[in-house]
């Protein structure tokens, strides 16, 4: 069984309970993990409470020593933890280790940033005194991560929380704590000082509601599904507690008819598939300018039917299984009502044969064409590999429909007149643009929505602002 890690110590949990983490591939148990409660998350709050003013003390160069100790640790356990991330979550093999790796540069980055905080010296009118800013650690922040990127978006919390000098509590999505527990015990054994970093496992609706009640935490950064979000905003703003969300997204992407088809092509597949489709930057609405339209759609039908469908744990295999039965029922329901709606399946729709796949969440790569505008794979987010394509008659159009969303988290433009890629830039409805590129997000960027896509910035220098208080100091000199 896997285990908490609580006030420096590996624990099950106070009550003694524990549930099944079931692999996404075959339905079979993986292992189990404790089932934390109300008081796990005290006792994680306690410890975190005491550990904070000793870490916020401890030196930014050795914060990010601590850091760079823990990074060591878990790349000794590369593979082991890469594994473990597959059949927990039913991504490929390659993908699940690309994903620890690019957690581990998002720590070094913000152990980087550790000791480049600063604040400021600011004259006053009287010059007999002076201002000085000081950037100062938030308190203890809880991070409560989903299951579709568990450990590159705990990574996105922990990273520049631990810079700053804040303590956190880690909870993990319920079908994925396994890795995760797995990490936090290596940075732990790594040297971090007691009760710095925790990570307490069980249901979002107690584990994750007492994180946002418990008075000792004065932070909570969120990435999840928009209702929860809202949710998470009442609760914890009801204490003022600092709150970030990185809710759903539906990106656009719009194709000129200037663009560099085969590097759209792969904009839009590898896009749009990744991760069986289950990630808040995919792009989830292809909007193609009419007169490349038809030779694109049949390009990329082309391209989607090649990609191989099955268990990450095989080594051709491009597109897992969807996460959960919940996470395919609600794909399925989202495109039999687009379906009903006067939509065509032009490749995919349904599950794929095969009896070995019978026992996994699987669905084919799914790209529709004539959706309406007002259908459920537009107006909702879709979390799974399916793809509408839209006509438009020129960039403008494009923008337009792209900017017909509760929704603003990522959007690409492609196209090769950099006038087009500059307005498109300006106008879309995004906390992202990506011109001629991949919805990927990357550490030294800042990342986040607008709109119903959330409140606040991860990644990029910008996300340590969100851990730390600015508070304004005068000095009279005698
Ligand atoms: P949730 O928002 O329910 O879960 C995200 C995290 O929040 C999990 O750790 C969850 O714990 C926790 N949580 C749930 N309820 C509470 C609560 N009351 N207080 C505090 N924390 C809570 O997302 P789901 O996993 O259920 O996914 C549902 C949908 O969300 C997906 O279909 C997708 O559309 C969207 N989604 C979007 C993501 C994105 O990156 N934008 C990522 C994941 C999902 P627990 O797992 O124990 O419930």
């Amino acid at each position: 069984m896997a285990k908490m890690f609580i006030a420096g110590e590996s624990t099950g949990s106070s009550s003694g309970q524990s549930y099944d983490v079931i692999n996404p591939a075959t339905g079979e148990v993986v292992d189990s993990a404790p089932k934390g409660n109300e008081n796990d998350v005290r006792a994680a709050a306690d410890a975190a409470y005491a550990a904070f003013q000793p870490w916020s003390e401890t030196a930014a160069e050795a914060r990010a020593q601590f850091i760079q100790k823990g990074i060591e640790a878990v790349k000794g356990a590369l593979q082991e933890l890469a594994v473990m991330l597959t059949k927990e979550q039913g991504k490929p093999l390659g993908d699940s280790q690309r994903e620890i790796e690019h957690f581990l540069h998002g720590m070094n980055f913000y152990a980087g940033l550790a000791s480049k905080i600063r604040g400021s010296y600011v004259p006053l009118p009287d010059n007999k005194m002076y201002g000085m800013v000081l950037k100062q650690p938030v308190g203890v922040a809880a991070a409560i991560v989903p299951w579709n990127f568990p450990i590159t978006l705990m990574g996105t919390k922990v990273g520049p929380a631990l810079a700053a000098g804040c303590t956190v509590i880690v909870k993990p999505a319920s079908t994925t704590p396994l890795t995760t527990c797995r990490i936090v015990e290596l940075l732990n054994q790594a040297g971090l000082p007691k009760g710095v970093l925790s990570v307490v496992t069980g249901p979002g609706n107690v584990v994750g509601e007492e994180l946002l009640r418990n008075t000792k935490i004065s932070r909570v950064a969120f990435t999840g599904e928009s209702r929860t979000g809202k949710h998470i905003m009442e609760v914890a703003g009801g204490q003022m507690k600092r709150v970030t969300l990185e809710l759903g997204g539906s990106d656009p992407m719009i194709v000129c008819e200037d663009a560099d088809v085969d590097k759209a092509l792969t904009g839009a597949s590898v896009g749009r598939f990744y991760n069986c489709g289950q990630a808040c930057l995919a792009v989830k609405r292809l909007y193609v300018v009419d007169s490349v339209y038809d030779q694109f759609v049949e390009k990329l039908v082309g391209k989607v039917q090649r990609l191989k469908v099955g268990n990450g744990m095989d080594k051709d295999t491009r597109l897992g299984p969807m996460h959960s039965k919940a996470q395919r029922d609600e794909i399925e329901s989202q495109v039999s009502d687009t379906v009903k709606r006067g939509a065509k399946v032009v490749t995919g729709g349904k599950r794929p044969d095969g009896s070995e796949l019978d026992k996994g969440f699987f669905y084919l790569p799914t790209v529709l064409t004539g959706a309406p505008h007002d259908s459920r794979v537009v107006t909702e987010e879709t979390f799974g590999p399916v793809l509408p394509v839209f006509k438009v008659k020129d960039l403008d159009e494009g923008i337009e429909k792209a900017n017909a969303s509760p929704w603003g988290l990522g959007s690409s433009v492609w196209t090769k007149d950099l006038a087009k890629a500059r307005r498109a830039a300006e106008r879309l409805q995004a906390g992202n643009v990506w011109i001629n590129s991949l919805h990927i997000g990357y550490d030294e960027m800042p990342f986040g929505g607008v709109k119903f896509s959330g409140i606040g910035r991860e990644h990029g220098p910008e996300a340590l602002e969100y851990y730390l208080e600015t508070k304004g100091v005068v000095v009279a000199t005698p």
